[in-house]
């Protein structure tokens, strides 16, 4: 069960993969671009190979978690890959995750790409609950599975080598959109000195834990297709209590940049005449739809 492999990226999170598995008693060969990143893991037990094309020749199973999608074309041109499992760490749209297998295939190796969920001090920490999303070939996958599960969880998403990027980078959109509400009720808050930022924290998080229901409530609007059922906000009473939010935004001299986009998008949903739906009316006009109704 403790299978060698390759790993090629030493950043923060190449890093903190290889220390994982390190720890794990896996024979582990890496390798960098710029090589003194390599140095404190050598120590550590790792073979440090010369070349990607080395470490690549060093094991069966070669993960790979580069800046992006072009450094691992750049890194892996060299390399003999027939007959290798690679496994593509590295963020990239599911667009160039399909296009990356079907050039790994062509060069006879079989190709797994995974999203990680999770910051480096996550990873080889289980109990942190970060996880990857797997997708692609399936029996790569499975045989495996074991060393993929080591440096934190694993969550396969279906054959299409895309999908696990799809999934990743849905989630970082949800994220996103989260951290600019944040900033911008921060910057709301910030001349109120009586109220600290690390006891307003508090509130946000509390208040964005209980409103984070909302996600099970449009995503049952979703699949009944009907997005009034149930709404007890509906986007004409929200788009109406708008106007607060970007008068006090003024009143406070922060800028409404942030949530702007947001709101036009409720707004012209409501002018369309479907006032009477909640926010799953919105995903289908995000997407350029009618209702699927
Ligand atoms: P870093 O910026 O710390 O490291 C980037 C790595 O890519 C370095 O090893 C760098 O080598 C290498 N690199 C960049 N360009 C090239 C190239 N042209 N050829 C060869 N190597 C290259 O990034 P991370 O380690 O944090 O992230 C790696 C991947 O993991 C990214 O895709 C990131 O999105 C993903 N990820 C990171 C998370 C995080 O919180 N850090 C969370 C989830 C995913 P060199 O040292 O020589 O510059």
């Amino acid at each position: 069960s403790t299978t060698p492999l390759t790993l090629l990226g030493l950043g923060g999170m190449g890093t903190a993969l290889a220390r994982a598995w390190l720890a794990a008693g896996h024979p582990l060969t890496v390798w960098n671009r710029t090589a003194a990143k390599a140095e404190p893991l050598a120590a550590e037990g790792a073979r440090v190979a010369a070349s990607a094309a080395e470490a690549v020749a060093a094991a069966g199973l070669v993960v790979v978690c580069l800046l992006d999608d072009a450094s691992v074309g750049e890194a892996l041109a060299p390399a003999e890959l027939t007959g290798k499992d690679i496994v593509n760490l590295t963020t990239g749209t599911p667009a160039q995750a399909r296009e990356r297998a079907h050039w790994a295939r062509r060069r006879g190796a079989r190709f797994l790409d995974g999203g990680i969920m999770a910051v480096p001090p996550m990873i080889g920490t289980p109990q942190a609950g970060g996880y990857i999303f797997y997708s692609g070939d399936h029996a790569l996958f499975e045989q495996h599975r074991e060393t993929l599960a080591i440096p934190a969880g694993t969550r396969y998403v279906g054959t299409d080598a895309g999908h696990a990027a799809l999934h990743d980078v849905a989630l970082l959109s949800a994220m996103t959109g989260m951290f600019a509400g944040i900033t911008h009720a921060f910057a709301l808050m910030r001349p109120e000195r009586e109220v600290k930022p690390t006891e307003f924290a508090g509130m946000v998080t509390e208040w964005l834990r209980a409103m984070a229901a909302m996600t099970e409530a449009m995503a049952w609007q979703l699949e009944s297709g009907d997005y009034t059922e149930g709404v007890t906000s509906n986007l004409a009473m929200m788009s109406a209590g708008n106007a607060t939010l970007e008068a006090t935004a003024e009143e406070q001299g922060v800028k409404g940049e942030l949530l702007a986009p947001f709101m036009a998008s409720m707004r012209e949903r409501v002018a369309l005449g479907h006032g009477d739906e909640g926010l799953a009316g919105l995903v289908d006009g995000l997407r350029g739809g009618s209702p699927q109704r």
